[in-house]
């Protein structure tokens, strides 16, 4: 448990849920300067900043999407994207790969000890 890997598109939409709080807080920092309206408006045009930052990576997330290819995860048998030649599994975290020349390659260490894992697990 070492290395905890997920989904890249799981970890770029959360990515951008975090810009969002972050560009709220921010925002909400803004407050405190009420009396100089000029940091507030710092405060609150760097959140919004964030804000439409993440949106952006909303945006990117989508296109993204379409690139990547849909499969039925081998291991629980759900729909889930695989973005990239080798990804994981949304649900649970299966390695996948659609180059089968990268099978025995990159991902070897981590594949072994993913599927010494989960055949423990079923
Ligand atoms: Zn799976």
């Amino acid at each position: 448990m070492a290395k905890t890997y997920s989904n890249k598109i799981n970890k770029i939409r959360s990515f951008a849920l975090a810009l969002i709080f972050v560009g709220f807080i921010i925002m909400y920092g803004g407050i405190f300067f009420k009396e100089s309206p000029i940091v507030m408006l710092i405060f609150i045009s760097l959140g919004m900043l964030a804000l439409m930052f993440s949106m952006v990576v909303y945006f990117l997330i989508g296109m993204l999407s379409t690139k990547a290819v849909v499969v039925n995860c081998p291991n629980c048998e759900k729909p889930t994207k695989i973005l990239g030649r080798v990804d994981m599994c949304m649900y649970c975290r299966e390695p996948l790969t659609l180059d089968p020349n990268l099978e025995g390659k990159e991902f070897d260490e981590n594949y072994n000890k993913k599927s010494s894992t989960t055949q423990n697990k079923a």
